[in-house]
């Protein structure tokens, strides 16, 4: 079968691979698509651990093309997308509900195959099946939602706040449509990209604030009567901008870390600042228990997504794709890798 295979930092490979076989209770999804995510470009970067080689790809949807002897709840030809961080169950993390900490993450894309390939080995217990009127397009956005419901949940968006969203790419557009449904009072917005703050506006933005045309803090206190917002979600992962977040928060508010930030960065931040003023950091980091819930929030049509694809690849594409997220061209958002293109 064809693959991407990222054989190291900046060596993405397209090339001629053996089709994985089932083995007990595996499955083998022929993908129908796999979103390109920014968690793709920091492995192609060096900037996030992978296991060399490995094929790339983790938001995926497609149909079982084979199950192997020990199946028992999935049977070819259906429709499934894939929770990709399986955990093994046993550990200290797993016993205490804290799965994503488990030390044997199967990360389909990361630490083992995922799907920028024409099929795809998980094993059962990470498939969850799919109904009819979702299309696989669609489909294929349930990790990146899970991330951000479980976001949602973290920052705990309660009545009358106020709350600020940076960065309005594809998982900020999420982040917005969250908390757009939540029952704040406003919802800002920090985005340079225009295009982008356009999109924002349309999916439930109240205000939209360039960082690169105005002081974003300072925004962020305008829009709130000086005192800055309850709670902010920073989706963007890059550290300057994150010591701006930590200032915009009011004073017992909450800043919830989502965006990936590289491995080893390092933020400037006063602790005696977020001490006096009782700032809460939180984290929320990929998907715990939430893939379930964003299946639900896109089968009932409550988060959109069909308006994020701009560009469709092959996955001799996938390069092409890498190098569309670096570049962020006006009007790119979101790119799929499509094996039947
Ligand atoms: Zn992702
Ligand atoms: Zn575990």
């Amino acid at each position: 079968m064809k693959a991407a295979v990222l054989e190291g930092v900046g060596k993405l490979v397209v090339k001629e691979v053996p089709t994985p076989q089932p083995k007990g209770d595996e499955v083998l999804v022929k993908v129908a698509c796999c979103g390109v995510c920014g968690t793709d470009v920091k492995l192609v970067h060096g900037d996030y651990t992978a296991n060399y080689p490995v094929i790339i790809g983790h938001e995926f949807s497609g149909s079982i093309a084979a199950v192997g002897p020990e199946v028992s709840g999935l049977t070819v030809g259906d429709r499934v997308v894939c929770d990709p961080n399986e955990s093994c169950g046993k550990c200290e993390w797993c016993r205490a509900g804290q799965a994503v900490s488990c030390g044997s993450l199967a990360g389909y894309g990361v630490f083992c195959d995922g799907a920028f390939a024409e099929h795809v080995l998980i094993r059962e217990a990470s498939a969850y099946k799919i109904e009819d009127e979702l299309s696989d397009e669609t489909a294929s956005f349930v990790e990146p939602v899970a991330c951000a419901v479980h976001g949602a949940d973290t920052a705990a968006y309660r009545p009358g706040e106020a709350a600020v969203i940076v960065g309005a790419g594809p998982m900020g557009q999420l982040h917005i449509q969250l908390a757009a449904a939540s029952p704040i009072r406003k919802l800002i917005v920090v985005e340079p990209n225009a295009d982008r703050a356009e999109i924002a506006r349309k999916v439930g933005a109240d205000v939209v604030i360039d960082p690169t045309a105005t002081d974003a803090v300072q925004a962020v206190k305008e829009e709130t009567g000086g005192v800055g917002a309850e709670v902010v979600v920073d989706v963007v992962g890059v550290p300057k901008v994150l010591e701006s977040s930590l200032r915009m928060v009011k004073n017992w508010g909450r800043v919830v870390i989502f965006g990936l930030q590289p491995q080893g960065a390092k933020v400037a931040m006063e602790p005696f600042d977020l001490l006096t003023r009782h700032v809460n950091v939180l984290t929320a980091w990929v998907n715990p228990y939430t893939t379930r819930r964003a299946l639900h929030c896109l089968t009932s049509g409550k988060v959109k997504v069909d308006y994020m694809i701009t560009n469709r690849f092959p996955i001799a594409g996938a390069p092409k794709a890498i190098k569309l997220m670096e570049e962020r061209p006006a009007g790119f958002l979101k790119a799929l890798i499509v094996p039947g293109k």
